[in-house]
């Protein structure tokens, strides 16, 4: 006896009886009924039309002659030969696209209606869609009516891009999507076609009045459209559900895996839907690659995700930004790059090569590049050479520290023909602009030339890529600015998506529940349900509102465009209408916690009517939703369900706690290197100061007074604003990495600015030619002013401005600290006279004459105790023929100086030592002379011309740097309890942070901690 299809066994894969879906059973029934005439399916997308084949083939129902067909390859197959035949070429979207973003960029320059917005990427997308409706519903830009518009700006301009669009396709012989769709429609008007094959609509989705007339036409007017689980139907499997909520979306997708995996479902036979496939797809797509699960992606995954998707990315930020090294460095850094393809035999590392890239300074520029690094080279060459010629090293130091400096050399040498090679790709502007398509030539050469493959997904995206810049570069020319040009590109990159794929057999399968439940697979997942993501908002087309929609769709025939405030109602419709086709088990899912924002995020209104369905209780509100699910899922489980390592090492810390028992001593037994860190911190949370907080236990050489070397005004208050970062910096001699990536809007940092202004301040006195002792405002002008010109001029040839606005609010700046310098100065030098400027003292300060000296200067302590310092003084004013002031150019703001509390404990002592130093260095010039002032001049704009000088107090000084060379000789730098010493530090991120290193040095450095070695600091700092 024949039983009825639904109760069939499901074979190969099952043996019991399963309910197929409505779909699959009616188009059983056709391949049944009319086993051998040509049936044509007419699905959603062909990935679909297949799914629902091979669903009926597992289902047990033999069939053939079964055409699976799509509007869109329908529309193809008619109006093809005709496009063929006249020569005209199909575009791609992103083709299509760009000519959008042309004829916008064409026709709305100086726009009233759009305005700015004319060049935002996210626009001219919403233009393509919407010109995609009203093509694809035949509506012309003359057809457009203007009384449908409340603004007739608008209706002018959207005419204007439309029309150029059309010229710009006509133009070009290209054809559209939505010209394929026309062209079909008027071809099969012109023939009617008679069919004798079966056409069905594989259930119902949405068409579009021409898509429908289409299928009408083709299929002769006997379509069928064949049975299918409609909304309605959804509360019966909706009863069944499974609901979790998660913390974050990872949480969610890695809940759905621990229960894939621990539940041991065959992967092909789970799909997972989601209402966000954007979001959710790359997640899925990490974890699924991080655990070697193999998966499907109904809409491909992003390009970005892939090697040479990223490649291409920093290779256009790097033409846009022109030619910004740290772009470039980036790319080499993160291994983007097939250094082994590009240097066969002996490529160099991608992190060595990074850093010779890093180190060569260049910034920005094409000529710069070649050039920084011309001289980079010269500067490694040296290197070799002055290391050869080092005798107070053993031969097998000398020749390790040689190789390892030709090392370098080669690197830096390999690094320079790469960036060759990159720059001889990219075409020169002329006039400021080039060709779109030649950009889109470099980037394709780029990524066939030069970007890493290393799987799978790395080779479908470079094909792509060099696929969608293929397709670029046949555009019609043109011509933008580079970074435009570049801009453009990277937004095609975003857009691309590669390895679209439908569930195939052992993999599990992603989608968007639209296209998904098709497949007959016994698990499904769907998630997203949070009330943000579904049913989405009902916010109108932002280029046609729907009052405009409807005022076109009375004026013009047929009436067809959609109205868009409807979509949450539609999306609420296709969400059930997927849960009601879908058979087995099904399990619903949102994030309850947005985990960036750390902020709570609701169930969608269809999820909480699943949970009143699965509790039984209609009358459920949010609250009982809250109450009644299980906790939510996050990144600890039940040891069984680890996804991996890290998951079971997190769940087992669950109980007990992770600071004492079994479970810690087995982690810290197994990994020697967590246990130091728990030991570490908790050393650091005791009262004792140890190695943990900066003890040192060799402090040999480190104490000035007994080294015999040198130290410096800078060195000594950066070991008094906290001696931790002291120690990072002088002892363990860490730099943080520079990121040489310019913000456009501003040029030279403010230590170049600082230097820049140095050099003025001091011509402006020191050079021969009009070198005057009384400076006036009125006469002497002119004459800073050029010799400011000068300065800036050298900076601009040494680091070029990125724009001309940055070059102008620099000079403005330089300009306006020159004139308020010229005025305080005129004031000033009423009472004394400008005497030596530069004063330097000590190896390697380019000392100046007399009483500059090359030799440092010895600074007495008391009770037999004394230092070396070297320096370098500003200026030196004369009050009277032995008596003088000392000076300090700043040149930025007077916060440290204009608070004497902020001074103390050394944080500010060149002052002091500056005055002992000079008179030192007077009395050694055989001029003895007095200090009588020594103090800080804030001559930039931000300071304002003031000066400031505190009394001289020699005994405090001496004290203050006795206190400090003890802690030096104990090898103790413990981190400062005072939180403003953070604000300028380069080594937050590796001390913790001001917050807790601060908190946890008050309470070391507290009387009751008696950690006497921290004395000397307790001194210092009293709290
Ligand atoms: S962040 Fe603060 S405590 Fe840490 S090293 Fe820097 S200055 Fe010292």
């Amino acid at each position: 006896m024949r039983r009825p299809v639904s109760t069939q066994p499901v074979l190969p894969f099952e043996t019991e009886e399963k309910k197929l879906p409505r779909l699959i059973e009616s188009l059983a029934e056709v391949c049944r009924q009319h086993p051998l005439e040509e049936k044509v399916l007419i699905a959603p997308s062909r990935f679909v039309g297949h799914q629902i084949a091979e669903a009926l083939a597992r289902s047990g129902t033999p069939w053939v002659h079964l055409r699976i067909e799509s509007v869109r390859s329908l529309a193809h197959s008619v109006a093809g030969p005709s496009i063929a035949r006249e020569g005209l070429t199909l575009l791609s979207r992103a083709q299509a696209l760009a000519l959008i973003e042309q004829a916008s960029a064409e026709t709305l320059a100086g726009s009233p209606y759009f305005g700015a917005l004319a060049a935002r990427p996210g626009l001219h997308r919403a233009i393509q869609n919407t010109f995609d409706e009203l093509r694809s519903a035949g509506i012309s830009p003359q057809a457009l009516p203007e009384s449908a518009f409340g603004d007739a700006r608008k209706v002018a301009e959207l005419k204007d891009v439309l029309a150029a669009y059309e010229a710009a396709l006509a133009k070009g012989k290209f054809v559209d999507r939505a010209e394929v769709l026309r062209r079909a429609v008027h071809a099969l008007r012109d023939s009617p076609r008679t069919s004798d094959a079966l056409y069905l609509l594989a259930g119902t989705f949405e068409l579009s009045a021409t898509e429908a007339e289409l299928v009408q036409r083709a299929s002769g007017g006997h379509v069928r459209a064949l049975e299918s689980d409609g909304p309605d139907g959804w509360t019966e499997n909706a009863t069944r559900a499974s609901l979790f909520r998660a913390l974050g979306e990872e949480n969610e997708i890695r809940e759905i895996l621990r229960r894939v995996l621990s539940d041991g479902i065959p992967l092909d036979d789970v799909e997972v839907l989601s209402t966000d496939p954007a979001s959710y797809g790359p997640i899925l797509y990490e974890l699924a690659s991080e655990h070697e699960i193999p998966c499907t992606f109904g809409q491909g995954i992003p390009a970005t995700f892939s090697r040479p998707g990223q490649a291409a990315l920093g290779y256009l930020r790097w033409l846009g930004r022109d030619f910004e090294s740290e772009e470039l460095r980036e790319v080499i850094a993160g291994g983007l790059l097939d250094l082994a393809r590009i240097f066969p035999g002996e490529p160099p590392g991608p992190l060595p090569a990074a850093r010779e890239l890093r180190d060569a300074h260049i910034g920005w520029g094409r000529e710069r590049s070649l050039a920084t690094l011309d001289l980079h080279i010269a500067r490694r060459a040296a290197e070799v050479d002055s290391a050869r010629r080092r005798s107070d090293e053993d031969d097998e130091d000398l020749n390790a520290r040689v190789e390892w400096l030709k090392e370098r050399l080669a690197t830096a040498r390999a690094v320079r023909e790469l960036v060759a090679r990159l720059l001889s790709l990219a075409s020169e502007p002329v006039d400021g602009k080039v060709e779109l398509r030649a950009i889109a030539r470099s980037a394709s050469a780029f990524v066939g030339g030069f970007a890493r493959i290393a799987g799978d997904l790395d080779a479908k995206a470079s094909s792509a890529l060099q696929g969608l810049f293929g397709e670029l570069e046949t555009l019609p020319v043109t011509r933008l600015s580079v970074a435009e040009a570049a801009s453009r590109l990277s937004d095609a990159v975003r857009g691309l998506h590669v390895a679209a794929d439908r569930p195939r057999p052992g993999h599990l399968h992603f989608g968007d529940y639209r296209t998904g439940g098709y497949g007959g697979r016994s698990r499904t997942f769907l998630a997203g349900l949070d009330s943000g993501r579904h049913p989405g908002s009902g916010l109108q087309d932002p280029v046609l509102l729907d009052e405009e929609r409807q005022g076109i769709n009375a004026a013009v025939h047929p009436r067809e465009l959609a109205m868009r405030g409807g979509r949450p109602a539609e999306n609420v419709l296709a969400l059930r209408a997927c849960i009601a086709r879908v058979r087995g088990e099904v399990t619903v899912s949102f994030a309850c916690w947005e985990l960036l924002e750390a902020r709570e995020q609701f169930p969608a209104a269809t999820y909480l009517d699943i949970f009143r369905l699965v509790s039984g209780d209609p009358a459920a509100d949010y609250s009982d939703a809250d109450r009644g699910l299980p906790p939510a899922a996050g990144f600890l489980t039940e040891p069984p369900r680890a996804l991996d390592e890290t998951e079971w090492w997190l769940s087992r810390t669950q109980a007990p706690p992770l600071a004492g028992g079994r479970v810690a001593s087995s982690v810290r037994a197994a990994y020697p290197w967590l246990a130091d860190g728990f030991a570490a911190e908790e050393a650091r949370d005791s009262q004792a100061f140890t190695i943990w907080d900066g003890l040192i236990r060799d402090p040999t050489g480190l104490d000035p007074r007994t080294s015999g070397r040198p130290t410096s005004c800078s060195r000594i208050q950066d070991l008094a604003r906290c001696p931790y970062s002291y120690y990072l910096k002088r002892v363990l001699q860490l730099r943080s990495p520079e990121d040489l990536r310019a913000d456009p809007t501003v040029w030279l940092t403010p230590l170049e600015r600082g230097t820049l202004l140095h050099e003025v301040f001091r011509r402006f006195y020191a050079d021969p030619t009009g070198a005057v002792e009384r400076p006036l405002y009125r006469r002497d002008w002119n004459r800073i002013e050029s010799i400011a010109g000068e300065e800036i001029a050298k900076w601009k040839a040494k680091t070029p401005p990125r724009s001309v606005a940055a070059f102008e609010a620099l000079r403005e700046d330089v300009l306006v600290s020159c004139r308020i310098f010229l005025l305080r100065e005129e004031e000033h030098c009423r009472d004394v006279a400008p005497r030596w400027f530069e004063v330097g003292f000590g190896p390697s300060r380019e000392s100046t004459e007399p009483p500059g000296d090359p030799e440092p200067v010895r600074i007495p302590l008391g009770g037999g105790q004394s230092f070396l310092l070297s320096g370098r003084i500003d200026r030196v004013d004369e009050e009277s023929p032995d008596e003088y002031q000392v000076w300090d150019y700043k040149t930025g703001s007077p916060w440290d100086t204009s608070e004497p509390e902020r001074g103390r404990g050394g944080r500010r002592i060149q002052d002091a030592l500056y005055a002992e130093a000079l008179e030192i260095l007077l009395a050694r010039a055989g001029r003895p002379g007095r200090v009588v002032k020594s103090g800080y001049f804030y001559a930039g704009r931000r300071g304002e011309g003031e000066r400031f000088a505190a009394p001289r107090d020699v005994a405090a000084t001496r004290e203050t740097l006795t206190n400090l060379f003890d802690l030096l000789r104990a090898g103790a730098f413990p981190h400062t309890p005072t939180e403003e010493d953070c604000s300028i530090c380069d080594f937050a991120k590796i001390c913790s942070g001001a917050d807790l290193a601060g908190t946890r040095a008050q309470n070391k450095l507290s009387e009751e901690a008696a950690n006497e070695v921290l004395a000397p600091y307790r001194r210092l700092n009293p709290s």
